[in-house]
């Protein structure tokens, strides 16, 4: 494997498997125009290079910094585009110092019951460093917000011109490896002791790596010593990582822990909005209510149907309506749902109506009955691959046209009961975000 190719597989673990597929994969790297300070990359076409360009410079440049350990303008050009004029001055000077993204911002942050803790705490260590909570431990599931957060933060303090590093554990351990290396260990030290704050972001890889550890235990105490801000981010409680040296462990405790839980769905419509501003994409309340019901907790999925939305709109030449964001999102909802079966729906119809499943998919004709088949009849339909013989036979109904009457019925409701459509979309959001 080339450097390009080591840097694109990196960068597929930081991005969703859908954004991977549709841009990145795209990629070829040729190492023949490209030199230490200029990486060349192709990309088939207009519409996948403005993408990446937009979207994923700055992070290719990073990675291609942690590699090599030194700064590569990146460069997109079509395929067949062999005039490849230096990259300006000014794009240089960016990628130096964008390892924070400008965009994560407290303004853009929206916050909801399932982050309310973890922001405020943040906020007030974004006004007092040093002194509220140090270090300031984050922890909570994939895509929940908490790198958002850390940098948040970092970027009020490089506004205010203090020296921030934001780092991941791999990084740290690269960046150490390649000092030891080169014998250099004063400026390791040098670097990460004397910064205002350090951000170290998934602190959880830290586990097991005894040496590391051992050198950011010293980072830590100097940093804390001179009361310098240490923010750290992991996916669960320091008491829960496992290979951890006491002494770290205890001290992550120090200061304050707080975690951060997967959005309500009031939380989830607000940040899709947030993104459509961001993203400059319009959709209708209605499609926006639709990606967050379907959508599990994972807010990071949200900027890859975004930009596939975008993407798809401008290709096709069409507008974005619901049955559009419906037939874009189709592949990436199967993915999702994979493991959501006739048996898990039913038993959450079941769990949040209580009525037993066995009733639910008997023939029995009671208002209640009725009613729960239909939200289960419904849901299935909507989120399984089920054909409607195949729901018949499982609902106990006589036959396919019994399930089609059945549907039909159900979008009359939905379209005249009001209540009855909040029923199924809480339902809906509920099954979705347990599979
Ligand atoms: P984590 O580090 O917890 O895995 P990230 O911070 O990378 O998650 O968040 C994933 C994506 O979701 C980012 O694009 C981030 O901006 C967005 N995001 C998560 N939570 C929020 C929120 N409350 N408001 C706005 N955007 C959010
Ligand atoms: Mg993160």
């Amino acid at each position: 494997m080339n450097i390009g190719q080591e840097v694109l597989s990196l960068l597929k673990e930081e991005i969703t498997e859908i954004e991977y597929k549709r841009y990145i994969k795209q990629l070829t790297y040729d190492p023949k125009k490209s030199s230490t300070d200029l990486a060349v990359f192709y990309a088939p076409n207009a519409l996948v290079a403005n993408w990446i360009k937009s979207k994923y410079t700055e992070k290719i440049a990073h990675l291609f910094e942690i590699k090599n350990g030194s700064k590569v303008s990146i460069k997109i050009a079509l395929k067949n585009q062999t005039d490849l004029e230096k990259p300006k001055q000014n794009v240089e000077q960016k990628v130096q110092h964008s390892l924070l993204n400008p965009s994560h911002t407290f303004d853009n942050f929206m916050v909801g019951g399932s982050n309310q803790f973890a922001y405020a705490a943040v906020k007030s260590v974004s006004e007092k460093p040093g002194i509220v909570y140090n270090p300031l431990f984050i922890y909570g599931g994939v895509g929940l917000g908490k790198t958002h957060l850390m940098q948040a933060a970092g970027n009020v303090f490089q506004n205010q011109g203090k020296s921030v590093i934001y780092t991941t554990v791999e990084q740290f351990l690269n960046d150490f490896i390649r000092h030891l290396r080169n014998k250099t260990m004063e400026r390791f030290q040098e670097k990460y002791r004397k910064c205002d704050v350090l951000l170290i972001d998934d602190i959880q890889f830290l586990s097991n790596k005894d040496s590391i550890q051992e050198e950011f235990f010293h980072t830590f105490e100097a940093l804390k010593g001179a009361g310098k801000q240490i923010i750290l981010t992991a996916d669960k409680h320091p008491k829960k990582i496992g290979g951890l040296e006491e002494r770290l462990q205890s001290r992550f405790e120090w200061g304050l822990v707080a975690d951060i839980q997967p959005p309500e769905l009031e939380t989830k419509i607000a940040i899709i909005e947030k993104k459509c501003e961001i993203n400059k994409v319009k959709l209708t309340k209605d499609i926006i209510n639709y990606i967050a019901t379907v959508i599990d907790s994972n807010v990071r999925e949200i900027e890859g149907i975004l930009s596939k939305l975008h993407a798809y709109s401008q290709l096709m030449h069409v507008d974005i309506d619901l049955a559009f964001t419906k037939n874009v999102l189709k592949d990436q909802l199967q993915e999702n749902r994979a493991n959501l079966t006739l048996d898990t729906i039913t038993q959450s119809v079941s769990k949040d109506l209580n009525i037993k499943p066995s009733e639910i998919r008997s023939k029995g004709r009671s208002k209640n009955l009725v009613y729960a088949r239909r939200i289960a009849i419904y849901i299935s339909r909507e989120l399984t691959q089920n054909t409607m013989p195949q729901l018949a036979q499982y609902f106990g109904m006589k036959d396919h046209t019994a399930i089609s009457h059945t549907l039909k019925k159900i979008n009359e409701l939905i379209e005249h009961d009001e209540d009855f459509k909040v029923k199924i979309d809480e339902l809906t959001n509920k099954i979705t975000s347990t599979s």
